[in-house]
């Protein structure tokens, strides 16, 4: 039964599975293409996670139940189910209606009826969704990743026994937003910092006992629910599940510092509680991306959706050690002189001149982050190789 059961989730990934890497996997030197021009080298760990294979194989089991006949209605996907275009359109030509953010956040009832089938995403969805999806009584399949779920269980807990939720993460990134909407429904209040340079914005006022700063002013409409930075002198840190692991550990230092110095090492343990809510997924991904950029490339290609954080991240990892380019698939490569990439500065795409260095051998990293298909990696690999005949 359990082996028929694997079988059946591992079909339910084969369309996202790619030959081309399971080439490379399968060599005298696993993880690496060996051409003539030089190599193209991959990370130990990269690509699908453990979360996003599950939602997969949720979402693929719903759509075969649907086209076999054994449900009516319609499948609708609350949001992306992963950050992933590729993906998202796969499920879109199967038949799945994907609704926009803001088709969920005005009135989910207007999309999803009675008979039809609701797919929440991997991140979730906020607590008056999943609210008014019972209250239409459909069927729910909810593909929430546990990690996700210890994150919002885990920080409801802290605002239950009186502690302010400090999230260090995106304001509006999907699983933040779910993360801000059960924390205020909890009554609890929250701030999202972004970055380091907001983390020491929030330890000055801190240290600042006698200032009473707006928070909304500072750290925008979207990061808070309240003004004052007086909810916060009982805090509780989580970081969203895909952020940067070594980031979250310097403002951890920097958060406990600040605590012991305004109140003294004993009532700043009293005050204060982290949880450690990147997920290993994240991290191994990061750690293998450091170990092949730190192994020396001439460059970097990170392949995933621009809307992936995990992904992002990567691709800023990799910036410290070699250019570095995030590119959805393998259409963004146009040629050795151009190419369509992320530009962090206007969060959109850019078209590069040039981005390929003319010396031979070259040895080209690329990384994946969790919502990368194996199957645009192996066609960003072919178009890749065929440059280094
Ligand atoms: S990246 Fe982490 S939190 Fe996100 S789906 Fe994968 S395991 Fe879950």
């Amino acid at each position: 039964m359990a082996a028929e059961k694997k079988h059946n989730d591992e079909k339910s990934l084969d369309a996202f599975s790619s030959p081309v890497l399971d080439r490379i996997f399968s060599g005298d030197d696993p993880g690496v293409w060996n051409l003539p021009g030089g190599e193209l080298v991959l990370p130990r760990v990269f690509g699908f996670c453990r979360g996003v294979k599950r939602a997969l194989i949720m979402a693929d089991k719903a759509v075969t139940a649907h086209t076999d006949g054994h449900k009516n209605g319609n499948l609708v996907l609350l949001g992306e189910i992963i950050h992933n275009p590729w993906v998202n359109d796969y499920f879109s030509r199967r038949g799945v209606k994907i609704l926009t953010t803001d088709q969920c956040s005005s009135c989910v009832g207007r999309y999803v009826t009675r008979e039809d089938t609701a797919i929440i995403p991997a991140f979730g969805v906020p607590l008056e969704i999943e609210q008014q999806l019972k209250q239409i009584g459909c069927d729910i399949i909810d593909c929430s990743c546990g990690d996700v779920i210890r994150l919002w269980r885990w920080s409801e807990k802290a605002v239950k026994d009186g502690f302010g939720v400090l999230i260090f993460g995106r304001a509006m990134h999907d699983e933040t937003v779910v993360t801000k909407t059960r924390l205020a429904a909890a009554g609890g209040k929250y701030l999202v910092v972004e970055n380091i340079e907001q983390v020491e914005k929030f330890t000055k006022m801190i240290a600042d006992a006698h200032e009473a700063p707006d928070l909304r002013e500072i750290f925008g409409p979207d990061a808070t629910n309240t003004d004052s930075p007086s909810h916060f002198l009982t805090l509780a840190q989580v970081s969203q599940t895909t952020m940067l692991y070594n980031h979250t550990q310097k403002i951890c230092e920097m958060i406990l510092d600040v605590f012991v110095e305004r109140f003294g090492k004993s009532a700043a343990k009293k005050q204060l509680m982290f949880q450690p809510t990147v997920c290993r997924a994240t991290q191994d991904r990061q750690n293998a991306a450091v170990e092949l950029c730190s192994s020396g490339c001439d460059l970097v290609i990170v392949v995933g959706g621009f809307g992936s954080s995990n992904t992002r991240h990567l691709h800023e990892l990799a910036g410290k050690y070699a250019p570095s380019y995030l590119i959805e698939d393998a259409e963004a490569i146009q040629s050795p002189a151009q190419l369509t990439t992320y530009d962090g500065d206007s969060d959109d795409s850019v078209s590069i001149k040039d981005w390929l260095p003319a010396k031979r051998p070259l040895k080209i990293g690329v990384l994946a982050g969790a919502s990368s298909p194996q199957v645009v990696v192996g066609q960003v690999l072919e178009k890749l190789a065929g440059f280094l005949k």
